[in-house]
């Protein structure tokens, strides 16, 4: 039993705050704190009316860019565990606060510095001597990608091969949410992603490629045949060097035509630039205008259908005969609506989430230090996504990408 700070009561932080309800047996108390604080008291409003008391729940404003607000708010609620689901800009505030309050700590993005749209572990891994001296644990990367790719990394090379050598991380969302363009979570963090050169890891270097230069289609389980696209993301940073024997790792999502095409538009006109421009007297980011026009990701919920399908296709080795293998998830928007509100990319992220914290907080993940998820021991994560909503699947031998 204890208590979990979360940070951030947007779309993802709903998702993990409504399992952390549900498995109250664990956390019997969730002090949820967020910028606008009154979106933390509607939530536990929500909560109260779905699951009675069964748990304590406090809620609290605080601005995560601030270490002194943030060690305040720290000292008060006396957390077991720290969940960071605000922004990746927030990452190094909330960790610095971590260290002064001596608490562990759980995010599902890595750092990202808000003037610069490049993702890298190299910040937070900076951390690890001085985490490691405090006793407390960092875990970084609690989410479905990263998050369940690395345990699902780290399950393969446990129980299947004895020696990975290419993943395949294969995200795809066939939700359909009815707008010509919407993003399905932070529109500034989506677009900041998709719209950045692609790269994958090969042979121990990094290969870069052109944003969406590289295509293939996929036919997924449980969805059929999609587009799908190369992109840089920051697990293939930390595989690339956990992953003993690895050769080659790539990431692809699926787009759809629609959003491909409104996205190309949008760049040609500058509205996804990072670079603030002055309008009107007044100092504005485009990318940041155009989140504010954009339908709330949130808002999404109660009109998407159709399912997700998450996984990783491995090949390497096993008793020195090669081998395949192909670990997913497959999520449907609207059960995860039924059950807490909200569309399946926030439900894919928020309960791994919850697991992190858990895992964490009870002392089954704990090793002081700054740690990637698949440096941990990857069973009891299987065996919680199995029962807290994320069961996976597996195949022997699955479809390759070429
Ligand atoms: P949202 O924009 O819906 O929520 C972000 C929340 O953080 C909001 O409540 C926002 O407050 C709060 N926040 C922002 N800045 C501050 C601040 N300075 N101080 C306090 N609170 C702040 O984002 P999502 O829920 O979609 O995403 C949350 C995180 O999850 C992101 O880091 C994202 O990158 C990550 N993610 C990870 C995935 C994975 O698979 N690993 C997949 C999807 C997302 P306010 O309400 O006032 O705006």
């Amino acid at each position: 039993m204890g208590k979990v700070l979360v940070i951030g009561c947007g779309g993802v932080a709903s998702v993990a705050i409504h399992k952390c309800v549900q498995n109250h047996e664990v956390f019997n108390e969730i002090c949820i704190a967020s910028r606008t604080k009154s979106k933390c008291d509607k939530l536990k409003e929500v909560l109260e009316k779905q699951y009675g008391n069964v748990c304590k729940i406090t809620t609290a404003q605080v601005d995560a860019n601030s270490v002194e607000q943030l060690v305040t708010l720290m000292k008060e609620v006396k957390p077991d565990v720290v969940l960071n689901l605000a922004l990746p800009y927030q990452d190094l505030t909330i960790m610095d606060a971590c260290l002064e309050c001596r608490v562990s700590y759980v995010d599902t993005a890595n750092y990202e510095p808000e003037d610069t749209a490049k993702f890298e572990y190299k910040w937070q891994w900076e951390y690890r001597e001085r985490f490691e001296k405090a006793g407390i644990t960092a875990l970084l990367g609690s989410g479905f990608d990263p998050g369940v790719t690395g345990v699902f990394s780290a399950y393969a090379l446990k129980h299947e091969f004895d020696e990975i050598n290419y993943i395949d991380i294969l995200d795809c969302n066939a939700g359909d949410h009815g707008y010509p363009f919407a993003t399905n979570f932070n529109p500034e963090i989506n677009i900041r992603e998709v719209s950045a050169k692609g790269s994958y890891w090969e042979d121990g270097r990094w290969v870069e490629t052109e944003p969406m230069e590289i295509k293939r289609v996929y036919d997924f389980p449980e969805v059929g045949p999609k587009d799908m696209y190369l992109l840089h993301h920051e697990e293939l940073e930390s595989l690339g060097i956990n992953i003993p024997g690895i050769k080659r790792i790539r990431f692809f999502m699926t787009f759809g035509e629609s959003y491909l095409r409104h996205l190309k538009c949008l760049e040609n006109v500058g509205m996804t630039s990072i670079e603030p421009i002055e309008f009107e007297g007044k100092q504005i980011v485009p990318l940041q205008f155009l989140k504010a026009v954009l339908p709330d990701p949130a808002s999404l919920g109660p009109r998407t259908v159709g399912k997700t399908n998450i996984g990783c296709i491995f090949q390497g080795k096993k008793d020195g005969k090669d081998k395949t293998y192909y670990l997913y998830n497959v999520c449907d928007h609207q059960e995860c609506y039924k059950e807490v509100g909200s569309q399946a990319i926030s439900y894919t992220t928020g309960v791994p989430a919850m697991i992190g914290a858990m895992l964490v907080m009870n002392g089954t993940w704990k090793k002081p230090g700054v740690y990637n998820i698949e440096e941990f021991d990857p069973d009891p994560f299987m065996e919680a996504l199995n029962k807290w909503g994320l069961p996976w699947q597996e195949s022997h031998n699955p479809a390759l990408v070429d």
